[in-house]
């Protein structure tokens, strides 16, 4: 008799526990369970996003369809695009959406605070080089200088009310070195209004946003590419929640007949490759789009004006490596920051507050 009773009552027992572990995605243990997770194509790059908890399937297809919306309006390349539009509006006005309104608005501020080191009208000039399109070449003197005076931010200009922007005839933009922060500071805005507590969110690999922390509690551990080898990492770093831009002249280059390396990252005030003395620079910063402007900004000035930004702008903090193979690191990195492989045993040097 005993037995029939408590048969039934230990099935019980043992659907529910089942139950509970299949529930992990919903219950309260969800931090512990498996991300949900989705990858798509954007922003001409593969994008693999992972979000922990009960709310993290929904917030991820909404985040996917933000991010092919995003990519529709800012694409250089689609004839669909808002930015397509204002590229070709041969010096009329055009309208834009909210969104592509403030992303300009907010880099165009930027881009005047960095002394020619950023330029969002930086376009012919990458087109010269075949960036745009893969096909590529080395400018002549003559063109680079024709085309130089259109690279000019200065001359772009916003109408707040009328929600509109103006350029030059033959300026054109180039958000290339904002558009993925921006949509992973929105990502991070859309994660938060979701109650999504854990999520790490890779836009490509040079922009990677955090919310929260690890399910298991723990920091997360970012891996910095070796700019040198595709195949292996300068080092690794811990984090909390934010965003760990990266900008390398590893990304995207092509060796010149001179056996040049012509990267995609270029010196507005030459219109050639930035070498400034970096090979790549790793921002970590709450705001993805600030540390996504400031990764490419930071490679352009070199890391004596690199240093002196962070002195004087703070707010970030950020791992140089240099074309000697050394690694300069904020002080507020250095003890996140652990160096592996070619360069475990780098000399490292911590950028401080006094110069
Ligand atoms: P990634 O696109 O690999 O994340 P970055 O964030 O560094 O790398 O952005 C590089 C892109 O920014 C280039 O492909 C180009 O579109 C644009 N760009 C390159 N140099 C500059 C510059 N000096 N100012 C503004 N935009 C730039
Ligand atoms: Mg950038």
């Amino acid at each position: 008799m005993e037995r029939t009773v408590h048969a039934p009552a230990r099935r019980a027992a043992a659907l529910c526990l089942c139950l509970l572990l299949l529930a992990g995605c919903a219950g309260p243990g969800a931090a512990q369970s498996r991300p949900a997770e989705t990858e798509l194509f954007a922003m001409d790059t593969y994008m693999h996003l992972r979000a922990w908890g009960p709310e993290a399937e929904a917030a991820l297809a909404e985040l996917s369809a933000m991010l092919q919306r995003l990519d529709g309006q800012l694409s250089v390349t689609d004839p669909g695009s808002e930015i397509w539009a204002v590229n070709h509006a041969d010096g009329a006005p055009t309208a834009l959406s909210g969104d592509a309104f403030t992303l300009l608005s907010r880099t165009l501020d930027f881009c005047a605070g960095t002394r020619g080191a950023l330029d969002v009208t930086l376009y012919p000039v990458s087109r010269a080089w075949g960036f745009t399109t893969g096909d590529y070449r080395v400018p002549d003197p003559e063109e680079l200088a024709r085309l130089l005076p259109l690279v000019d931010c200065s001359a772009v200009t916003l109408d707040a009310d009328a929600r509109t922007v103006t350029l030059p005839p033959g300026a054109e933009l180039d958000l290339g070195a904002a558009a993925k922060g921006y949509a992973g500071a929105l990502a991070a805005e859309l994660l938060a209004r979701r109650g999504v507590r854990a999520a790490m969110l890779d836009l490509g690999s040079s922009t990677i946003c955090l919310t929260g922390r690890k399910p298991d509690g723990s920091d997360w551990r970012i891996a910095v590419q070796d700019p040198e080898d595709p195949a292996a990492y300068a080092g690794v770093i811990a984090c909390g929640p934010g965003s760990i831009c990266t900008s390398g002249g590893y990304e995207r280059y092509f060796i010149a007949e001179d056996g040049a390396v012509c990267w995609h990252i270029l010196d507005p005030s030459t219109g050639r490759p930035a070498k400034a003395g970096l090979l790549s620079v790793t921002v970590l910063c709450p705001d993805a789009l600030t540390g996504d402007l400031l990764s490419t900004a930071l490679f352009v000035m070199g890391p004596e004006r690199a240093a002196d930004w962070w002195r004087a702008h703070g707010g970030f903090e950020c791992i140089l490596i240099d074309e000697n193979r050394n690694i300069l690191v904020t002080e507020g990195a250095a003890d996140r920051f652990t160096p592996m492989g070619a360069y475990t045993h780098a000399e490292l040097t911590v950028i401080g507050r006094e110069e």
